[in-house]
């Protein structure tokens, strides 16, 4: 066989601790947790990211699933086209995840090759993966996410010093504690454009009340308010209170993300690059979108190389709008890339100018930051 041919598969687990956990309407995080992944190719290495925030034992299964499940399928064969590689994991691994009932943590594992394939693609041509897919703007909007329950007045101070103008309410947690963390948006973000996101919290008669609520203080849009996000209920709760709705980052692959696109309200589509296909399922969702009343606006709730792929998609793609960027310090995305995370003086944050994603990430800092590692090479 010729072409780019995979050579090694490294596995990394990397992790921080948190001062104290972050609350969410269904569980809580206790530490910020990374799974990145080395592909080796034709004497590069390109770097990628799986989502393993949930459950605590998803390191364990990652690793698992990557190295006794993905690499062999990988090893030895030409990765040079992302897509095509995407395509081909796919269709060997969705059989067995679907058997398993763990569609997630396939595409999630099938995600951190995507990114590593286009980091590796962008390293050989020298070239921002952003640069790549052929960037249509020097920046992108960005709202400041994961604001509340807890510390918002701090972490309002953290978004406007950034010039952040747009805020994210996290909501779920009972009527007077989501108004009350609206409330002291309101205050320590004055002016500020304001969303909420419930995590799934609310069975349809209780969400179509909080919806209201939230409506009438004025919230933009509203992501993933219920427990069971059918497409029809979606559409019914939309219909019912006139709220935009925002949802995708509990689904995987294009056909998912595409059928949530078209349920009316739905107006802002939320992959995530390192959980429902990578670049490559994103890049596909926004060629669908174009012409379309729905927005592109990737989730990212995890480590540098996610929200550098977050960033290439919301400054190559016309149907793309928001970063979403969670204002708590999180060592795993600031301290990993030398060039870091810079925003203009409007809150706009600037494409990034590393080859690659990450081809300006900090090995020491990789290391430093390692809790465990394991590899597969090519026979
Ligand atoms: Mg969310």
């Amino acid at each position: 066989m010729t072409g780019l041919l995979a050579e090694r598969v490294v596995v990394r687990i990397l992790a921080a601790p948190l001062a104290e956990p972050i609350p969410m309407s269904f569980s809580r995080l206790t530490e910020r947790r990374m799974c990145l992944v080395e592909v080796h190719a034709g004497g590069e290495v390109g770097y990628g990211e799986s989502w393993i925030n949930y459950p605590e034992w998803a390191a364990t299964e990652r690793m698992a699933t990557l190295l006794e499940g993905v690499a062999p399928v990988l090893l030895g064969t030409d990765v040079s086209d992302p897509a095509d590689v995407l395509d081909r994991l796919v269709a060997r691994l969705s059989g067995v995840g679907r058997q398993w009932g763990a569609r997630g943590p396939i595409w999630q594992a099938i995600s951190a090759v995507d990114l590593a394939l286009w980091d590796l693609r962008g390293r050989l041509a020298g070239l921002p993966v952003g640069e790549l897919l052929g960037q249509v703007r020097p920046s992108a909007p960005v709202y400041a996410s994961g604001v509340g329950p807890t510390d918002v007045p701090q972490l309002c101070a953290l978004a406007v010093e950034r010039g952040i103008r747009a805020v994210k309410a996290k909501v779920g947690f009972g009527d007077e504690t989501d108004r009350a963390t609206i409330a002291a948006i309101r205050k320590h973000a004055p002016g500020a454009r304001v969303f909420a996101d419930a995590n799934c919290a609310w069975a349809p008669a209780e969400a179509a009340q909080q919806t209201l609520i939230l409506a009438d203080e004025g919230i933009e849009w509203l992501e993933e308010p219920l427990l069971d996000p059918g497409r029809d209920a979606l559409e019914q709760l939309h219909l019912s209170t006139g709220m935009p709705l925002a949802a995708g980052e509990n689904c995987y692959g294009l056909n998912e993300l595409t059928a949530l696109a078209h349920v009316p309200g739905v107006d802002q589509v939320q992959p995530d690059p390192a959980k429902s296909g990578g670049i490559t399922v994103a890049t596909r969702l926004a060629a669908a979108l174009v012409g379309t009343r729905s927005r592109l606006s990737p989730h990212w709730y995890a480590g540098a190389i996610g929200l550098r792929a977050s960033l290439a998609l919301a400054t190559s793609q016309r149907s793309a709008e928001w970063v979403e960027l969670d204002v708590r310090s999180n060592p795993l995305r600031d301290t990993l890339v030398g060039d870091g995370f810079r925003l203009d003086e409007s809150g706009q944050i600037l494409a990034a100018r590393a080859p690659g994603l990450v081809g300006d990430l900090d090995h020491d800092r990789v290391a430093a930051l390692q809790i465990a590692t394991a590899d597969r090479s090519a026979p």
